[in-house]
């Protein structure tokens, strides 16, 4: 029999009574005899208020002990889970990612899953139990306490159902599907029934916050379907399957985000490749990168980055640059992505630059790919630009 894997954000396991309700469901099923594997995140606002009190002691927390801090609140759910579904008369066990051996890769806070262990969980199942499993928890190869990234408990989820052979994943949230903007701040965006791997990795990777990328990344790997849904209305939500399965469109959705510092560094003796180097090697993300090569000689290279990690970038560029090179720093920019998989072909690169154009906004640097068209943009039009994309190119259409 197929095993059912499914995943509860902060917000399904905030309190007791929301506990209370997932158990009440979870007993329903398994009297169905289903065989049920859950991953849980940590109560809603434990991890941000762990890394405030990390900060109280250490201005930039993180490495080992951090981790070790951290995988704590996923611990506090997995075990209320295990009593609350006792209560109700089902047989839970909660097990540490340690105890499962669920290995990461040694990168402590950004720790990628290597393999998952899954001879305690059958062996578990097997004897009647309701698995409760840690999200965002790993153990390396020398037996530390990893973390995945902020967010990381879906890429838990998507990673012990592949280890599973599970086709699909239920991953409960406090939203009821994926949007074509977000709602909050486009009164007009509309609810998916389906989006495919490659357009929602781009949606998740341009701001939409609701799933982890890598979890995306890894259902797309492994076929595995996410069916996103609500643990409110517990109604249908939206499922994120293989670009082939998706019936197409040729924009999915709209989506941004701010905090973003443009770095340009002009040198006469510049090297793309040791430039680009110099700031990864940091383990900074740079967002997108343009170069140019001036005819009258050097080169300049501009770096799109998160503002949290801009100074670390800028001093790593200063380790290889000489004092006749020229390092600018621009604040307060945002990205505005337009997604789907028919944008590149459908010529929308126009349209967009247009609506932008007449909204009055400003556009510092473009990136374009396939599915993706983002434009660089500052942080006081990001609202602007969404809204008019959003409803000139999906609710005119
Ligand atoms: N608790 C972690 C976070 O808040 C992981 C997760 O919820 O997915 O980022
Ligand atoms: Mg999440």
């Amino acid at each position: 029999m197929s095993i059912t894997v499914e995943k509860y954000g902060g917000t399904s396991v905030k309190d007791s009574a929301r506990l209370k309700e997932i158990a009440a469901r979870i007993a329903e099923r398994k009297k169905e005899n289903e065989d049920i594997v859950v991953i849980v995140s940590a109560p809603s606002g434990m991890t941000d208020s762990l890394i405030k009190r990390a900060k109280e002691i250490s201005e930039v927390p993180k490495g080992r002990e951090f981790d070790v801090l951290l995988s704590t609140g996923e611990q506090v759910s997995i075990a209320l889970l295990a009593m609350a579904l006792k209560e109700v008369g089902v047989k839970a066990i909660s097990y540490t990612a340690s105890q499962l051996g669920i290995v990461t890769c040694g990168n402590h806070n950004e720790a990628r899953i290597q393999s998952v262990n899954t001879d305690l969980i059958r062996e578990k199942i097997a004897e009647g139990y309701v698995i409760i499993v840690p999200g965002f928890q790993g153990v390396c190869e020398d037996g530390n306490i990893t973390t995945l990234g902020r967010g990381g408990s879906d890429t838990s989820a998507v990673a012990i159902a592949a280890a599973l052979g599970c086709k699909s994943v239920d991953i409960y949230t406090d939203v009821n599907g994926i949007y074509s903007a977000n709602p909050q701040i486009i009164p007009g965006a509309i609810k998916h029934k389906e989006v495919s791997f490659s357009e929602m990795i781009e949606l998740a990777g341009s701001g939409a916050k609701v799933l982890h990328t890598r979890s995306v990344e890894l259902g797309a790997k492994y076929g595995i379907e996410i069916h996103l849904r609500s643990a409110f209305d517990w109604q249908e939500g939206t499922f994120v399957r293989s670009d082939e399965k998706v019936e197409s469109a040729v924009i999915r959705g709209i989506s941004g985000f701010g905090n973003l510092v443009r770095i340009s560094y002009k040198s006469d003796k510049l090297r793309l490749s040791e430039t680009v180097n110099t700031i990864s090697k940091k383990g900074i993300n740079i967002d997108l990168i343009t170069h140019t090569m001036e005819t009258n000689g050097g080169d300049e290279i501009t770096c799109i980055v998160k503002e949290d990690y801009f100074e670390e970038a800028v001093e790593a560029l200063n380790t290889i640059s000489s004092p006749e090179d020229e390092i600018l720093v621009e604040k307060g920019l945002a990205k505005v992505s337009v997604i789907g998989l028919g944008v590149r072909s459908k010529g929308i690169a126009a349209s967009v630059f247009e609506i932008l154009e007449k909204e009055g906004i400003e556009i510092h640097a473009v990136s374009c790919s396939e599915i993706n068209i983002s434009c660089i943009i500052t942080e006081e039009d990001l609202n602007k630009a969404q809204n008019a994309l959003h409803k000139k190119l999906i609710e005119e259409e």
